[in-house]
């Protein structure tokens, strides 16, 4: 009989795990029959933008997190697929930070090419996993959300790939429910204008706060107030931008914080960070973890140590994104086409552990770069994915920690290699503290771009 594999979610992993098994179809593989279940009515995951919020069409929670204007992070270097460059999908060297829809455009660009969409039912969510015992296989329950009927299916793998952004983590406050003004959760950020002209407490001191904060000024905000719990970012924040202990209590629109300071605020925007969030994993499959590096329970970060036909991808605390979702799911497919065989639980335990006891003993950015550096490597050595200069990134990430340092708002003009081709990206036309259009075309122009040094 056919086996038949489960992949649920279409977002970037979701869409890597598709590729990987076409990789070795394409090569001559005998591929098992892959489902891809996803509850949106298009691919790319948070990728692609929604201006909704709260809940989705189909009353389910709004998946996407993402809002106007986001531009990438990191250096789109170090998310680079090796078998698919910027330069191949844009036709020649973009520069290293671009914006949501490049991003998504690029993302797509490669899922289109290896012609995976035909694997995926949109508008399908998965409403509960089981394994059953007696068959070894695994009973899905899953909605179609245009009908309105649920069916179940069986499967011999399963690959949850459904991010882990988008449930929020939503602490209170005293003196919340009398706030006069707009107290929302970065999930539902869509548009830094809906703050112009105001000012604005940002809670959390991680990257969404980071960027909101940025955002919200660079669009108009009159003030940033960024309230940190632990400690302090500390970059060098521009003007109208700066950083506050915790909140003790909101009275009125008065915020007093920890430290006996006030500031009067018209909106608060709780950047607190997300819940790894499965309702639809019966218990004993289900991962239960924090936002760390190294989850517990999954051998490799991936296999399910109690049943590892059971999978999960991407569910670290990311640096690395597309380069790490594409190692993990090469390993993946690799196992379910029996190209590597698992060791025993208590291997798989023992490795897990000696990964964690090493997560605990990180000290800061850099050393966490190389522990998620080497997580990859780990899996790049059992597999065929092409080669790419992984060691180039590490550098790549830890000289982008030091340009934040010295600039938040400036360290996106900055250029990187492509650790796949070598071509040094251009840098971007405008200032990004100045770039006000985020569009793929604007993006694109790049008739007065200089060359990176
Ligand atoms: C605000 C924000 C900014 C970010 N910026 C960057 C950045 O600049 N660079 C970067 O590399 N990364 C960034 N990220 C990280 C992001 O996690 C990854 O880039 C990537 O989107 C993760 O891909 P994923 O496929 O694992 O999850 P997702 O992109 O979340 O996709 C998961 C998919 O699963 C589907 N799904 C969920 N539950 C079900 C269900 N029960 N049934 C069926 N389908 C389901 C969802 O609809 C979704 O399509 C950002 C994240 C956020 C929240």
């Amino acid at each position: 009989m056919t086996r038949r594999v489960a992949i649920i979610g279409a977002g970037p992993s979701g869409l890597a795990q598709l590729h990987a098994f076409e990789q070795a179809r394409a090569a001559g593989a005998d591929v098992p029959e892959l489902v891809c279940f996803e509850k949106q009515s298009d691919w790319g995951g948070l990728w692609n933008y929604t201006w909704r919020s709260g809940l989705d069409e189909h009353g389910d929670p709004c998946h996407g997190s993402m809002y106007r204007y986001l531009w990438s992070n990191g250096p789109k270097e170090c998310l680079e697929f090796a078998d698919y460059t910027f330069e191949e999908h844009f036709g020649r060297p973009i520069p290293s930070f671009p914006p949501r829809a490049v991003l998504e455009d690029y993302i797509l660009g490669r899922a289109k090419k290896s012609g995976v969409r035909r694997h995926i039912r949109f508008d399908t969510a998965v409403r509960w996993v089981d394994h059953d015992p007696q068959s070894d296989t695994f009973r899905l329950t899953v909605e179609d959300l245009e009908q309105g009927v649920s069916r179940d299916e069986e499967f011999d793998h399963v690959i949850v790939a459904t991010g882990h952004f988008s449930i929020p983590n939503v602490p209170s406050y005293p003196g919340f429910e009398q706030f006069p003004g707009r107290i929302l959760h970065s999930h539902d950020f869509r548009d830094s204008q809906e703050f112009t002209g105001k000012d604005i407490l940002v809670v959390g001191s991680s990257y969404s706060a980071e960027d909101i904060a940025l955002q919200t000024r660079k669009y108009g905000a009159k003030s940033v107030t960024i309230s940190y719990r632990s400690a302090a970012m500390g970059f060098p924040w521009p003007e109208g931008i700066d950083e506050v202990p915790g909140i003790d209590r909101v009275e009125g629109r008065t915020v007093t914080f920890v430290d006996g300071t006030t500031r009067d605020v018209d909106a608060i925007i709780l950047c607190t960070g997300y819940r790894h969030h499965f309702p639809f994993v019966a218990t004993p499959l289900r991962l239960v973890t924090a936002n760390v590096l190294y989850p517990p329970d999954l051998y490799k970060g991936i296999f399910w140590t109690a049943n590892p036909k059971m999978m999960y991808l991407s569910m670290q605390d990311q640096y690395y994104t597309f380069t790490m979702f594409d190692a993990e799911a090469w390993y993946a497919r690799d196992v379910v086409l029996g190209r590597i065989t698992l060791p025993g639980r208590a291997e798989m335990d023992a490795d897990i552990a000696a990964w964690r006891a090493r997560e605990a003993a990180l000290d800061g950015p850099m050393d966490d770069i190389d522990f998620q550096a080497d997580h990859i490597a780990d899996l790049l050595a059992a597999v065929d994915y092409p080669a790419f200069d992984l060691d180039l990134t590490r550098e790549q990430f830890k000289t982008w920690e030091h340009h934040k340092t010295e600039s938040i708002v400036g360290y996106r003009d900055r250029a990187f290699s492509s650790p796949c081709t070598g071509t040094p990206a251009p840098i971007h036309h405008t200032a990004w503290w100045e770039a006000l259009d985020d569009s793929l075309p604007t993006f694109l122009d790049q008739r007065e771009t200089t060359s990176a040094s």
